[in-house]
């Protein structure tokens, strides 16, 4: 393993000569060279596609993607690979969860507990299947200090509770919850617990065995890798029980006008062409991950999102809403609109983001319309957080001229 160095770290993300100061690795991180070099490779020199074909370059592509498959399951912890499954991202395998195991589980009446942190993919799945069968999605309040609030969680569960949907880390406050909790309370009211590891996966892949999840999904394009690829881990017992979502070529093994049989997990729910660029270049970046010290690359990112927030905090108005040391800093002026704020700042060439981050329910708990967002990772230095003050500085001084 290489000892972490930020300039060297650095100097891997060709991105970063064009994109300005990048301050916005939460929507999205930049790709490392090696991530390209794959997925261009991919292209360049692979012929043919997977599960399909005998002619030896697809042979060898197939054993490619199920050893990334391998991998994966590996990096999480899973007791086997065929617990892994390809999907676009987190949204599509949350949405998976929603249409394949609780859909046609659920019954009117029935509820499903939604911490108020989640974004909107850990969401609106939920509220469309409870619209479709007369449930009830409830909602599970953060505390003071911002995160689901696990007192009241015990209150909120009962016999009729099907599941519970919670972030491992929320992409406005970078606060994580207590997993380990959580799924215990859940499982001891017999409700399965669906975790959305899209923003905490990066910092922290967790132990599916230990933390007994019964169901994660996180996105390749938040972890270095390509766009279009993610994956949803599942409890073997619950993938086969059940029953594919999209129908299409590759997922079953017989099919004529009176019906089909499904595949084996997990290629049941893998029907169509799938993303093999995207499973190579993910691959590629978790290879590459494990090169590296993640813990000081982590520390790093957080110093960087402690210093701006310390420098921040200058400036009049000043108003943070950041969980503990995340490397994410998601923040406000008050009297000043945040969209002035970015529209001023994007002149200046910083990348960040402002909004309701796909979380209106957490803004709204949080009593702001929008906030900024700052979010670092480890390819970010100390010059960046100057660049963001020096550009800040100018823009609250002109919005705030009489
Ligand atoms: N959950 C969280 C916490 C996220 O930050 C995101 C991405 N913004 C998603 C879910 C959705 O991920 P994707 O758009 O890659 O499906």
């Amino acid at each position: 393993m290489t000892a972490f160095n930020p300039s060297a770290f650095r100097q891997q993300f060709p991105a970063l000569d064009d994109a300005g100061v990048y301050l916005d690795s939460a929507a999205t991180t930049l790709k490392p060279q090696v991530v390209i070099d794959t997925t261009q490779q991919f292209y360049s020199l692979s012929a043919g596609t997977v599960h399909r074909s005998q002619f030896a370059a697809a042979r060898q592509l197939t054993e490619r993607y199920e050893q990334a498959r391998n991998q994966v399951a590996h990096w999480l912890h899973a007791a086997d690979p065929r617990q892994i499954i390809w999907t676009r991202g987190t949204t599509e395998a949350i949405n998976l969860v929603a249409n394949s195991w609780l859909l046609p589980r659920l019954q009117a009446g029935d509820e499903i507990v939604v911490s108020e942190a989640e974004h909107h993919a850990n969401l609106v799945p939920w509220l469309m299947v409870a619209q479709a069968r007369g449930a009830k999605v409830v909602k599970w309040p953060i505390g003071a200090d911002r995160l689901p609030d696990i007192s009241l969680l015990p209150a909120l569960l009962n016999n009729r509770t099907r599941l519970l949907a919670i972030g491992q880390m929320s992409n406005v406050t970078g606060g994580c919850p207590d997993l380990a909790q959580a799924i215990q309370l859940a499982h001891a009211f017999g409700a399965k617990v669906m975790v959305d590891g899209a923003q905490g996966v990066v910092h922290c892949p967790p132990n599916m065995q230990a933390l007994d999840i019964d169901f994660y999904a996180f996105s390749g394009h938040k972890l270095y890798g390509p766009m279009g690829i993610g994956v949803l881990y599942g409890k073997a017992e619950l993938l086969e029980a059940m029953s594919p979502w999209q129908g299409g070529g590759k997922m079953l093994t017989q099919v004529d006008f009176s019906g089909f049989t499904p595949q084996p997990v997990p290629w049941r729910f893998e029907a169509g062409t799938p993303n093999v660029a995207g499973v190579v270049g993910l691959s590629a970046a978790l290879t590459w991950l494990s090169q590296h010290d993640q813990s000081k690359a982590e520390m790093w990112s957080q110093q960087l999102a402690s210093l701006a927030e310390e420098q921040l905090a200058e400036l009049p108005g000043f108003r943070s809403f950041r969980c503990g040391n995340a490397s994410l800093l998601a923040f406000d002026f008050e009297g000043i609109h945040h969209s002035d704020i970015v529209t001023l700042l994007a002149e200046h060439g910083i990348a960040l983001r402002a909004g309701q981050h796909c979380a209106q329910p957490l803004l709204a708990a949080l009593g702001v319309s929008g906030t900024l967002r700052v979010s670092f990772a480890p390819y970010n230095n100390l010059q960046d957080v100057d660049a963001l003050l020096r550009a800040m500085r100018s823009a609250i001084a002109l919005l705030s001229e009489p």
